[in-house]
């Protein structure tokens, strides 16, 4: 029997596939990653996916899990190809506990369906990718995603009590507990959070859920100079406060929302904050008090602040903007992920954005910047003309400055969206003592490299 037949016979004709076309459409993700597939799978059982990888190990074929999709590393990519394994109709929210703060799915459900359901309780699943509307907890756990609130709230990390796991031999294993600690030998829930699909394949999750804040406040900062954002972050932070949400806009990201959106009419300068404090109400009026003292006390040219949602939403609507608005720069450019991602300590935050500035004033291109400056966790965006080699080689040359300058700042070149196949020089610059471990351990849970190779290792 070949390979495909054999795929039917687990889950039948209708969720298994070689057809040219359907393998198209999982060729790529948000990245400039391609890679063609051999053969589609749609599970809807543990029992299925322990089958499908126990024939993959048969075989000695590669194995993909691919949540949605919408991965900025070419993470879910078959770039060697082989069985692309979508998790999206294993959705079930099998489980929701709000007296013990855990909720139990499956991988396939999306984090706003999860979030809304939870809402229903008056409980929140904390970690908050701007990707919320489409992106899969498989692939949230499989990234360790993040964003706005994970300076207060932790990464997905910090909201994965346990997991099933089917390993690259078919094996279906279970870690953690629905406890909120637990020291039970070796964290291997963690080690799977972030493992991007390489040790394998997620089939279910208990997550630590919270009650919704009671009260929640913005303030918006406004300064004639990038580097003073940074400098009141770490003067927040030495106040006592912490933010639920602390994010940056500089003035290319400014220019470009006004271009896109004129009617949010942000103020021209140099850079921007925008924090969310979140708690009982008498501690959220504590802490804008706080936060506008200290956004003046740097020299913020103006400090604005809200309450109520309309309010609110008319702050961020230019935060929110910013992705769009750098697709929308230049109609004969896109905007892909080029050095989209990077971290640094958060005293050196001052530095990396004047380094930023330089890369940009150098190489010619514009370079956006924003972010989650709280937690030191910035982007890039730049408009490049992908059909233009000079061009694209000139954006790849600053990004790699860009990564040399936060590794120089002792900072990481993969904070949010993962290594995927697009960040292999870097991991292994970054990790220089520790990488031959990683490659120890990729092994011992997969010797025979099957488990969606070509991923944070090379091979
Ligand atoms: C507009 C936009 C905004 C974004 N904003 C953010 C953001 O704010 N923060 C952030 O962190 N990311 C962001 N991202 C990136 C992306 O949405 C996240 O990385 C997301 O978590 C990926 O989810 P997915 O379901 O699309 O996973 P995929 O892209 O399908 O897969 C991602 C990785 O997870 C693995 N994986 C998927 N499912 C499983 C499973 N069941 N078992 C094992 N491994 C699995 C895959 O193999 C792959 O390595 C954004 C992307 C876009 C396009």
């Amino acid at each position: 029997m070949n390979i495909i037949d054999e795929l039917v016979q687990i889950v039948g004709q209708e969720r298994a596939s070689h057809d040219k076309t359907v393998l198209y459409t999982y060729s790529r993700d948000a990245s400039l990653i391609t890679g063609m597939p051999d053969y589609v799978v749609r599970p809807v059982t543990t029992e299925e996916v322990a089958e499908i990888v126990s024939l993959a190990a048969k075989h000695r074929i590669p194995i993909v899990p691919r949540g949605i999709g919408s991965g900025l590393e070419g993470g879910c990519v078959p770039v060697h190809g082989g069985i692309v394994l979508d998790m999206r109709n294993m959705d079930k929210i099998i489980d929701i506990d709000t007296d013990s703060l855990y909720a139990i799915v499956e991988p396939g459900v999306t984090h706003a369906n999860l979030n809304a359901r939870l809402a229903e309780h008056g409980f929140f699943f904390a970690p908050d990718p701007a990707s919320t509307d489409f992106c899969s907890i498989g692939g949230m756990i499989g990234t360790n995603a993040s964003g706005m609130t994970c300076l207060k709230y932790g990464d997905t990390r910090n909201s994965v009590l346990g997991l099933e796991v089917v390993l690259p031999d078919g094996t279906v294993i279970n870690t953690g507990s629905k406890t909120l600690k637990s020291v039970s030998g070796y964290d291997l829930t963690a080690l799977f959070v972030g493992s991007e699909g390489t040790l394998g394949v997620i089939t279910k999750a208990i997550l630590k859920v919270l009650p919704q804040p009671q009260a929640r406040a913005t303030v918006a900062a406004y300064f004639d100079e990038i580097g003073k954002t940074g400098e009141t972050v770490v003067a927040i932070f030495a106040s006592g406060i912490i933010p639920a949400a602390c994010e940056l806009m500089d003035r290319s990201a400014i220019k470009a929302v006004n271009q896109y959106k004129p009617e949010i009419a942000l103020p021209d300068v140099d850079g921007m904050l925008i924090l969310n404090l979140e708690g009982s109400a008498a501690t959220v009026a504590e802490e804008v008090a706080g936060v506008v003292n200290c956004c003046k006390k740097v020299g913020a040219l103006d400090v604005r602040t809200a309450s109520t949602k309309e309010e609110t939403d008319a702050l961020w609507a230019g935060r929110r903007s910013v992705l769009s608005s750098i697709y929308r720069l230049d109609a004969k450019k896109a905007a892909p992920n080029i050095a989209g991602d990077y971290g640094v300590p958060l005293k050196r935050i001052p530095e990396v954005l004047r380094e930023v500035r330089r890369i940009s004033k150098e190489s010619g291109i514009t370079i956006i910047t924003y972010g989650h400056v709280g937690d030191g966790n910035l982007h890039t965006g730049m408009a490049v003309n992908l059909l233009d080699e000079k061009e694209l080689e000139g954006a790849e040359r600053a990004g790699d400055a860009i990564y040399e300058a936060v590794l120089k700042l002792e900072g990481t070149t993969a904070p949010e969206h993962g290594v995927g196949a697009s960040k292999l020089r870097w991991i292994k610059e970054e990790n220089k003592s520790s990488y031959p471990l990683m490659l120890a351990i990729k092994k011992l849970f997969d010797p025979l490299n099957i488990m969606n190779p070509g991923k944070l290792f090379e091979t």
